[in-house]
């Protein structure tokens, strides 16, 4: 029986599931492990089925035993891994795909509304007991006929644009490559950020944090945008310099920001918690019980697949 290292702690019948299948190796209190116990953990196993928390990079994974053939995310991002020190290394990596597309979906639609509706001023009132019906109270940006930007329209990109455009959004987007008719739901594709964002009311971030995008919401970029947009995150914290955002939002340039990931989770930048007009989640995306199941799963069932044949359909290096 292959031997594996589970590096969080995962939903009750998910845990079964490894325990059928590997000599797993749980981590039953949820501990947050070190790279170094990372190391010292994975002695004597195969694989190690780990999460966007643990930071897989160069330096780690070169000190990984050698037994290690395989580190199977429990995420469809893996921004947390160095792919290229993997594949040097000869160790798989996998991912999860699709799963969690609609869960996620449902989050970056939560965002736009929460940003776009006043939602956080709106719960504090209604807490507090200090509002009173008007005409204008908390006035806030209707969707209907609005244009959305979606920038990454992958899986969880076409999605939003699916529940985007039953809501009477106009949808535009950005990705390196056009998509075709089929995929594209009638979307408008623009081939640089720049024209994208020129016509975004409300620009949702949905694409991987990569190299490439890291940063790509700047002071330069936020420029492009109408005045009194929306700014919504629902992919990686590490696509926004939040200073600038922050800065953005002070100048009246962005209206809202409805943010679910963070730079250095679960730390977010303290500049955002001074505007009302913030509507942050903590990392929710994927949060249901069965997207979180089939996460798991399909995580698990990675690792065996890869032990099967050599190879594995969700590898991604
Ligand atoms: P996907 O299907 O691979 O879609 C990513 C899209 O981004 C593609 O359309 C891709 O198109 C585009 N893209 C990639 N690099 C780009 C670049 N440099 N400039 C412009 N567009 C670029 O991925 P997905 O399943 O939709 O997931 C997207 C991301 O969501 C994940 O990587 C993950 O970080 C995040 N996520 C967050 C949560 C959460 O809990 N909040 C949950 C799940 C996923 P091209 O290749 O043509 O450019």
């Amino acid at each position: 029986m292959k031997k594996i290292l589970v590096t969080r702690k995962l939903l009750k019948e998910c845990e079964e599931k490894a325990l059928k299948m590997f000599d797993a190796n749980l981590n039953s209190n949820d501990e947050l492990y070190s790279q170094n116990n990372v190391i010292k953990m994975s002695q004597g196993c195969d694989g190690i089925l780990s999460s966007l928390t643990d930071k897989m990079d160069a330096e780690t994974i070169n000190k990984l035993p050698e037994s290690i053939k395989i580190i199977s995310n429990f995420a469809v991002g893996f921004g947390n891994i160095d792919l290229e020190a993997a594949k040097k290394r000869g160790i798989a990596v996998t991912n999860t795909p699709d799963v969690l597309t609609d869960a996620t979906a449902e989050i970056g639609i939560l965002l736009i509304l929460g940003a776009c509706r006043r939602v956080p001023e709106g719960i504090q009132g209604a807490k507090d007991c200090n509002w009173k019906w008007s005409a204008d109270y908390l006035i806030g940006k209707q969707l209907t006929g609005a244009r959305l930007g979606i920038l990454g329209m992958g899986r969880i990109g076409q999605k939003i644009a699916r529940i985007a455009k039953s809501l009477g959004m106009i949808v535009h987007y950005h990705n390196r490559s056009k998509l075709s008719p089929d995929k594209d739901n009638g979307a408008t594709y623009h081939d640089t950020l720049k024209s994208l964002m020129s016509v975004s009311d409300v620009l949702s971030v949905c694409c991987p944090a990569s190299n490439e995008t890291i940063n790509l919401i700047n002071k330069e970029t936020l420029e492009y945008l109408p005045k009194g947009a929306v700014v919504t995150n629902v992919a990686r914290g590490d696509i926004v310099d939040d200073e600038a955002l922050i800065d953005a939002l002070e100048r009246r340039k962005v209206y809202a920001v409805g943010l679910d990931v963070y730079k250095g989770e679960p730390n977010l930048n303290p500049g955002y918690l001074k505007y009302k007009q913030a509507f942050i989640l903590p990392h929710l995306g994927s949060a249901t019980k069965e997207t979180r199941t089939a996460m798991a799963n399909l995580a698990i069932d990675n690792i065996e697949e890869y032990f099967k044949t050599g190879n594995c359909k969700n590898k991604v290096n």
